[in-house]
C-alpha cells in the first residue's frame, strides 16, 4: 500500500523525533515476545517509573513463559502486589498456562492467536506482535488518541464506537509499513513525553505544520470524551482480630476489586462505623457471638482508596479476643508475624507496614 505524503511524513517525523528523544527503557531492544507481554501488562495502568522496578523483579523471578505457567497463581499476585488492577496478573498467569497446553510453551506468532490468550486486547496485541514480530499492526493507546485527534483535528468521542472504529483506522493508515514497531513506539513516546494533556510544546513541534488542532486553536479540546466515569463510593471496615499472636485472614474470591488476595475479616457498610455502631452491627455480632472477651483497642483514622471507578474508604480496627469460635475457623489462621507472605491490596500493605513500626 503507498502511503499518501501528509501520512508519511507524519510517520517519519515521528520516528526521527523517538529516536533522538525516546527514554532509555529495558523493553525497547528486545524481541522477546513474551518479556513484551510482560513489559506492555504492567504499563497498561502504571506509570514507566513505578513499573520499571516491578518488570525487573517479575522478569528476574520469572525470566521465562514455561517458569511463570508453573508458579502459583497467589505467587504471582504476591509479585504483582501494589500495582494494582489485580486481574492483569491472573491474567498473565492463565494465558501462561494457555500457551503451554496449546502452543507448547512457544508464544504465538500470529495476530489471531495472540488475540486469543487472556487478558490481549487490540493494543496488547499490536503491540507484541509489532515489537517482537515486526507485523503491521497499530497500536491505539490513550497516548495515540491525544495525538491523532489533534493532528487530524478529530472532534469525535475517544470513548464512543464510532470514535474507537475511527481512531483504528487512521492509526492503522498513518502506519509506517517499514518501522512498523519504531513507529508505534513513536507515537505513544511522543503522546507521552511531548504532545501532553495539557499545554504541549506546540511552538517547536516537528509536526505544527500539518496538526489541524494547532492551527485551528483546538489543542486544549482535544481529544473530546463522551462519558464521564461513574465513580461509586465503597466503605470498609477491616477486622484485625488478634489472638496469642495470631491473626485471621480470608481470601477475596467473588468477581469484585481484588480478587484472589488476602484482606482481614470484613464488613462492609454505608459509612465506616464507629465502635458503639461496630458492635451492635449484625455481622460483627455474628464473629463473635461464642467468644467471651472482645476487646477493641483502636481504629485506623479513615483511609482512602481510588480505584478507577471506586473510591474505598476504609478503616482498620484491631481486637483483641479471649477464645477461639467455630464462625472463626472459616477463616485462614495465620501468624501475624508471617502476613507479609500473602498477597493482599495496597491498603492493607499500608496498615501492615503501620503494626510493623
Ligand atoms: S502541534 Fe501541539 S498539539 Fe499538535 S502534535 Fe505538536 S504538540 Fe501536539
Amino acid at each position: 500500500m503507498i502511503k499518501n505524503k501528509s501520512n508519511l511524513f507524519i510517520s517519519n517525523n515521528l520516528i526521527n523525533w523517538y529516536n533522538a528523544n525516546k527514554r532509555d527503557l529495558p523493553w525497547r531492544y528486545i524481541t522477546d515476545p513474551y518479556k513484551i507481554w510482560i513489559s506492555e501488562i504492567i504499563l497498561q495502568q502504571t506509570r514507566v517509573n513505578q513499573g520499571m522496578s516491578y518488570y525487573l523483579r517479575f522478569i528476574e523471578r520469572f525470566p521465562t513463559l514455561i517458569e511463570l505457567a508453573e508458579a502459583s497463581e497467589d505467587e504471582v499476585l504476591k509479585y504483582w502486589q501494589g500495582l494494582g488492577y489485580y486481574s492483569r496478573a491472573r491474567n498473565l498467569h492463565k494465558a501462561a498456562n494457555q500457551v503451554v497446553s496449546t502452543y507448547g510453551g512457544v508464544f504465538p506468532t500470529s495476530h489471531t492467536d495472540v488475540l486469543k490468550l487472556a487478558g490481549i486486547g487490540d493494543y496488547t496485541a499490536a503491540a507484541i506482535c509489532s515489537f517482537a514480530y515486526a507485523q503491521p499492526y497499530a497500536v491505539v493507546d490513550g497516548n495515540v488518541y491525544r495525538v491523532l485527534s489533534r493532528l487530524f483535528g478529530i472532534e469525535t468521542p475517544i470513548d464512543s464506537s464510532t470514535g474507537k472504529k475511527e481512531f483504528a483506522h487512521l492509526a492503522q493508515d498513518l502506519l509506517s509499513i517499514d518501522e512498523p514497531g519504531t513507529h508505534n513506539q513513536a507515537i505513544m513516546e511522543f503522546g507521552a513525553l511531548y504532545c501532553l494533556p495539557s499545554s504541549p510544546d506546540c511552538i517547536n513541534c516537528p509536526l505544527n505544520n500539518v496538526c489541524k488542532a494547532y492551527k485551528l486553536n483546538l489543542v486544549s479540546q482535544l481529544p473530546i470524551k463522551s462519558q464521564k466515569t461513574k465513580v461509586t463510593q465503597r466503605f470498609f471496615n477491616y477486622l484485625f482480630i488478634e489472638i496469642n499472636g495470631t491473626t485471621f485472614l480470608q481470601k477475596r474470591t467473588a468477581k469484585d476489586v481484588w480478587q484472589n488476595l488476602y484482606e482481614f475479616p470484613l464488613i462492609e457498610t454505608d459509612h465506616l462505623l464507629n465502635s458503639s455502631e461496630l458492635i451492635v452491627n449484625e455481622d460483627f455480632k455474628s464473629l463473635f457471638n461464642d467468644i467471651e472477651e472482645v476487646n477493641i483497642l483502636k481504629t485506623t483514622n479513615p483511609m482512602k482508596h481510588i480505584l478507577s471507578h471506586r473510591v474505598i474508604f476504609a478503616q482498620f480496627i484491631s481486637l483483641k479476643i479471649s477464645n477461639e469460635s467455630e464462625v472463626l475457623n472459616r477463616f485462614i489462621k495465620t501468624p501475624i508475624s508471617e502476613l507479609d507472605q500473602f498477597a493482599v491490596s495496597r491498603l492493607m500493605e499500608l496498615f501492615l507496614e503501620q503494626i510493623q513500626e
